[in-house]
């Protein structure tokens, strides 16, 4: 089945707001098995919005729009999708209901224009929206379904989760389910090398690899009748990736992050850990404490810009700084073991390294990270060469360091037989 986005918003055309609504549901359709050709970005105008949804109503078989839903004379969504569609708008009393307690609970006096938003095409299915006024629809006709969606995110979201995946999942015969197998400690290119054999021959389950800062996220995607079937399809492919990549994959769980999984690694072996950060500040603190439940393991955090607070705090030694600079292997181990000295942790993580845009020199470029990881008394030191803006180079080199803080550990129990030279 095909599907269609239209996402409505002459603030989208002009670059004012992201649309993220048009990633999310793109992302969402294909979990679904849809299979999506276009999207289209169209300005509040109706003339235009009718054109394209016309356009899409004879090439698609689904067609989804967000935004333009509202009470407000730019809000137009409702009332083009439904002339279009060859429906008149009548009062959908259960909305309207639904208003007057929404301004009643509130103490607002609604205006006329709010009546508008439980107005709805004749014969439409009507979405509840627990987070707003305005609320979703779906319009059924022969050529396609058109579904209409508020533009803001915190109700579109969930809406498309409550409502619109249900229906859509009832109008295929078949069910799509995925896997996605995390791994760290390998550069894109080659982690595709690694499975191009497998993603050349398969075309149910599909596999496909994303890219993400630090990581790879290989996706394992089968349709089947019954979810039952869908899965024996998919975990033979899951094994033989675990088998190819072996520790760095770092799990095969949707919702565990690499902080979560190298939380859980300390915790499961009774680690306390620290960190100590110079370029970048705080954000590796930051993101394990992101994790709940790290609080039994991560002790302290130090955020050690200058030199003199690296001397100060971790015992750095002015001589070390002065033969070889703040930035270098030297520096990163003594940050580590003065971290770890310190706080008395078992693991202590140190990160320096220039994050540009100035600072950098033929001999120490932008992006030269060095990473430490102590573990036990031994430490293990890492240069790294990341490129991008400051902001990129700073979130790689938080990757990177969640990465080897979780092969050190490994390494430590005698697990790691893979990643040493990464
Ligand atoms: P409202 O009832 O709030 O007016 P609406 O359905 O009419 O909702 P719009 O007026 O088009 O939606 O957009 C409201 C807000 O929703 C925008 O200002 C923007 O913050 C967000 N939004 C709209 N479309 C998108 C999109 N495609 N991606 C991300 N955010 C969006």
């Amino acid at each position: 089945m095909v599907v269609e986005l239209i996402c409505v918003g002459t603030e989208i055309l002009l670059g004012n707001i992201v649309n993220t609504n048009a990633a999310y549901l793109a992302e969402k359709c294909a979990g679904l098995g849809l299979s999506c050709y276009f999207q289209t970005v169209v300005g509040d105008n109706g003339e235009r919005l009718a054109m394209v949804l016309k356009t899409a109503m004879e090439r698609s078989d689904i067609v989804i729009l967000s935004g333009g839903l509202g009470p407000t004379e730019d809000d137009l969504t409702k009332e083009v999708a439904a002339k279009v569609c060859g429906r008149a708008l009548v009062m959908h009393e259960p909305s309207k209901e639904r208003l007057a307690e929404f301004f009643e609970k509130r103490g607002t006096v609604p205006t006329e224009n709010n009546w508008k938003q439980a107005m709805m095409p004749e014969g439409a299915i009507v979405l509840d929206n627990p987070n707003g006024t305005a609320p979703g629809a779906v319009i059924e006709t022969e050529t396609a379904k058109v579904v209409l969606l508020p533009g803001p995110p915190n109700e579109l979201c969930p809406m498309f989760e409550n409502s619109v995946e249900p229906y859509l999942k009832k109008l295929t015969n078949y069910v799509i389910c995925s896997r996605t197998v995390k791994i760290c400690g390998v550069g894109e290119s080659k982690a595709e090398t690694m499975v191009k054999d497998l993603i050349d021959s398969q075309t149910n389950p599909t596999i496909a690899t994303y890219a993400k800062t630090g990581e790879v996220h290989i996706r394992v995607t089968a349709s089947g009748d019954n979810e039952k079937a869908a899965g024996k399809l998919i975990k033979p492919v899951v094994k033989e990736l675990k088998a190819r990549f072996q520790n760095a994959v770092y799990t095969t769980e949707e919702d565990v992050t690499l902080e979560k999984a190298v939380s859980d690694l300390l915790v499961a072996n009774n680690l306390t850990v620290t960190c100590a950060e110079s370029c970048t500040g705080g954000l590796l603190s930051g993101r394990l404490v992101n994790v709940p439940g790290v609080s039994d393991v991560y002790k302290a955090g130090f955020v050690t810009y200058s030199n003199k607070a690296k001397r100060r705090f971790l015992g750095v030694k002015k001589t070390t700084l002065q033969k070889y600079g703040a930035v270098s292997q030297q520096i990163a181990e003594e940050m580590a073991k003065g971290a770890a000295l310190f706080t008395k942790t078992d693991v202590a993580v140190a990160v320096t390294g220039i994050a540009g845009p100035d600072g950098g020199t033929e001999e120490k470029p932008v992006g030269l990270v060095y990473i430490a990881c102590c573990v036990k008394g031994k430490t293990t030191v890492k240069k790294y060469q990341f490129s991008g803006n400051r902001a990129k180079i700073r979130e790689s080199s938080v990757s990177a360091a969640l990465c080897l803080m979780r092969s050190c550990i490994l390494e430590y129990f005698s697990k790691v037989t893979f990643g040493k030279k990464d």
